[in-house]
């Protein structure tokens, strides 16, 4: 890999070292037949991109990397409020079973009163549902249904955060239920299909939305094995920053270019976590978010790779531009046998 910080040796360069996912990137670009050089970010106080690309026919590719922060996720401004104000309200319950005194930090009671706002960057609602998926693992495997030899799979299709009582609400009704399959029994409402057993669960929530939850449970192996699957949704606003920024850095780096309307733009985003698709339809309205909410926002940009598997064989999936007005991205640097393209 070419790297032009040795063109200004007298700077510092610690801020160009390249971090590990933009290493993979750049391994997978020059086995894909591009020369890569890393772009020097401290040479000016332009936003430099990540890399220029140049391919055996002369012609030039700026790539930035980005990997957002919380990239799924997309619990809304009034999912925070509830859940901040019913966290609290649940303390003052608690306190109030104790005939005790609630104290609370002033923070604590802002954040109940709606008065310090909701970051955009950091929402970590996908860990937070990492975490609820363990507690159910816990609950169930501290119960009488530990031993049961059955897989349960779990499919949320809702995307607001869990309160800690929804959550054990939930874990005991699946705990009341495989009791009864132990048994022999078919809980109510609960249908039998080939071999697997279906049960749905659905609960009205305090804000009026339903908590639904599909159960799948498959009779077999040595003890109790949960699995919860759930889809987030993409944190859009994160998504849109960093897209924001990239194109900046693009086109900066496009001012020093001798032919900038051929020059190609792309931008990789690599995600914490897998796109999880349990349907086609879901893959279509992917499309539609990503040229909507991408492509055509930041229409200099002649595509966007996401990157969820930084594993060997790395696979992305590929969203090209339709517009006209800028080059397209030549689809042979992506097909690879493993990566997605589309449109197809
Ligand atoms: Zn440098």
């Amino acid at each position: 890999m070419k790297n032009e910080c040795v063109n200004f040796p007298e700077l510092n360069h610690q801020a160009c070292r390249l971090k590990p996912h933009e290493r993979i990137a750049a391994d997978y670009f020059e086995s894909r037949g591009l020369v890569v050089e890393r772009l020097c970010t401290v040479k000016s106080s332009e936003n430099t991109p990540d890399f220029r690309m140049v391919n055996d026919e002369g012609i030039v590719y700026i790539c930035e990397i980005k990997k957002p922060l919380s990239p799924m996720g997309n619990l809304t401004k009034q999912d925070w409020l509830y859940t901040n104000l019913a966290e609290f309200e649940q303390w003052k319950d608690e306190a109030k079973k104790q005939s005790a005194q609630l104290i609370v930090t002033v923070e604590q009671l802002k954040l109940a009163n709606g008065e310090i706002p909701y970051s955009d960057k950091v929402r970590n609602t996908d860990l937070k549902e990492k975490e609820n998926a363990n507690k159910i693992r816990k609950w169930t495997a501290e119960s009488v249904v530990a031993n049961f030899p059955v897989t349960v799979a779990i499919s949320r299709n809702d995307t607001f955060s869990w309160t800690e009582s929804e959550l054990k609400e939930f874990t005991n009704y699946l705990i009341e239920n495989l009791i009864l399959i132990g048994n022999g029994q078919m809980p109510n409402g609960w249908v039998v299909s080939l071999h697997t057993i279906n049960g749905n669960y659905k609960k009205k929530r305090k804000d009026g939305r339903y908590i639904q939850n599909q159960i799948q449970v498959v009779l077999g192996g040595e003890k109790l094995s949960l699995d919860v699957q759930y889809s987030l949704g993409m944190n859009w606003e994160a998504i849109e920053e960093n897209s924001r920024k990239a194109q900046k850095q693009i086109k900066s780096q496009l001012h020093h270019e001798t032919e900038p309307e051929k020059v190609i733009r792309l931008l990789v985003m690599f995600l914490e976590q897998d796109l999880y698709f349990q349907h086609f339809s879901e893959i279509d309205k992917l499309e539609m978010d990503i040229n909507r909410r991408i492509l055509q926002k930041f229409p200099e940009l002649s595509a966007v790779a996401f990157c969820t598997q930084p594993f060997s064989p790395i696979n992305f999936m590929v969203f090209h531009t339709s517009s006209g007005n800028i080059p397209s991205l030549p689809k042979n640097i992506f097909d690879d046998a493993h990566s997605l393209q589309f449109p197809k």
